[in-house]
């Protein structure tokens, strides 16, 4: 017996001894790794990895650097790749193309991952997508390391027929039901709604979602259905800061309030009256506090998507380079322009108030470019008076949190899959050097343009 516990030991030794191991599929050595947990930054660490997950973290030795498939970080910064919780397909294909030939699906996942991949994003959620896609987003759902991982949600679903091609229409509570056990079956773990929905219908949607396990959130700003009772329902996850004032101040046009100061609400102006919304009501307002307060006690997350509200207005970085489309462009004089960026100002103060709060805060683009507008939406956190490890945070384990995945992204962590971004300079030594060159690894493969 006792000779069969030597040998087995010695075995064990001898076999360390020679480091016969097959090579790990990348190592990447001299890291200076970002925990998005504690948001400290462990120096000197190498990140082993096998089948696309991280398999072991250490204290860099000389040796790892001997290791086949190595990377030397040389002490640069690592960080885990960056979320999108809020994409429309759209926005990458137009809003009249209709991809529906199987025989195209690749060259169009190839063309999506492009305008993510180059960027650090690896993980793209949908906020809502016409229904005639669903073949080439479930053609999507097997993860790939040449593309980032996508998961569907289907249509965002409205109780009024609006006929907009990124909804699906549910008009009572029996229809909410079946969509949503559908889009179960399809595979599908996400569910939108829409602020064009019924109470009952939203009641619906969430205790089904909660039933299937499904992660719901939801555009919501009092169309139908305000954040109070939709929060009351059980619905957790919101969608863009500025459905807290909107929601605010048609609950004043509701109670008669003289909102004379406020630009017309028609095809023209409301735009515009958006900006001078967040200028009337800012943080300040009795009612914005309580929705503030709401989003705390409540533990509702949220993700801002403030850089659709920077961009037209010229207050995105110019080194993103960034188009202004067509359906962007305002044509305002100065003094409207002038406005316009003090209420965008109130706007992202909202979004650091609420951070600072403890409101749990996510990336999501909803707009085109939606890669660079990820990086946009970063930097103009950071601008807000959001520390950049904050940031980081909030784009990688919060976004993956916000989208139930954190078991799964977020982190530098053993099990998690090994999607990494490796800084040429460090975003937190300067909030800029979050657009210097960047080595992407998306499941534990070097992206390349191909
Ligand atoms: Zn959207």
């Amino acid at each position: 017996m006792h000779m069969r516990v030597f040998s087995f030991c010695f075995l064990l030794f001898f076999s360390c001894k020679q480091e016969i191991h097959d090579p790990y599929q990348l190592v990447i050595a001299n890291a200076s790794v970002f925990n998005s947990k504690t948001l400290e930054v462990e120096e000197n660490r190498t990140v082993f990895i096998n089948d696309g997950r991280i398999s072991k973290i250490s204290v860099s030795k000389a040796s790892d650097l001997k290791e086949e498939n190595g990377i030397d970080a040389k002490g640069r910064l690592l960080t885990p790749a960056f979320i999108d919780v809020h994409n429309h397909l759209n926005f990458v294909f137009g809003d009249t193309i209709v991809i529906t030939d199987p025989g195209e699906f690749e060259k169009a996942r190839r063309k999506f991952s492009s305008q993510y991949l180059p960027y650090g994003v690896t993980v793209v959620r949908s906020a809502g997508s016409r229904e005639a896609h669903i073949s080439m987003e479930q053609s999507w759902m097997e993860s790939h390391p040449d593309y980032v991982d996508y998961y569907p949600t289907g249509g965002a679903l409205v109780s009024l027929d609006t006929k907009f091609y990124n909804h699906t229409f549910v008009p009572d509570d029996r229809s909410v039901e079946s969509k949503i056990r559908e889009y179960h079956e399809l595979g599908f773990k996400h569910v939108k709604v829409y602020s064009l929905m019924g109470p009952k219908q939203v009641r619906k949607a969430v205790k089904i979602a909660n039933e299937l396990e499904m992660n719901i959130f939801g555009h919501i700003e009092r169309a139908i259905i305000s954040i109070g009772e939709a929060s009351d329902y059980g619905l957790r996850n919101f969608e863009h800061a500025k459905t807290l004032f909107l929601d605010v101040i048609r609950e004043y046009e509701v109670e008669g309030r003289n909102l004379s100061a406020l630009p017309p609400d028609d095809n023209e102006n409301w735009r515009f009256r958006e900006y001078e919304v967040f200028n009337l009501l800012n943080t300040k307002d009795s009612s914005m506090t309580k929705m503030i307060e709401r989003f705390k006690e409540n533990k509702m997350s949220l993700t801002p998507t403030i850089h659709l509200y920077a961009h037209p207005i010229g207050l995105t970085n110019v080194e993103l380079k960034i188009p202004v489309e067509p359906d962007e462009q305002v044509n305002w004089t100065a003094e409207k322009l002038g406005r316009a960026e003090m209420g965008y100002r109130a706007l992202s103060e909202l979004v650091s108030t609420l951070h600072k709060e403890g409101v749990v805060l996510n990336t999501g683009s909803d707009t085109y470019y939606p890669g660079r507008s990820i990086l946009s939406e970063m930097l103009l956190f950071n601008e807000a008076g959001i520390a950049m490890d904050e940031v980081l945070k909030i784009a990688t384990l919060n976004s993956a949190a916000s989208i139930q995945m954190d078991n799964v992204y977020g982190s530098i962590e053993v099990g998690k899959k090994a999607h990494l971004v490796l800084f040429e300079k460090d975003p937190l030594v300067s909030p800029i050097n979050l657009l210097s060159k960047k080595t992407v690894i998306k499941d534990g493969v070097v992206w390349s343009m191909n």
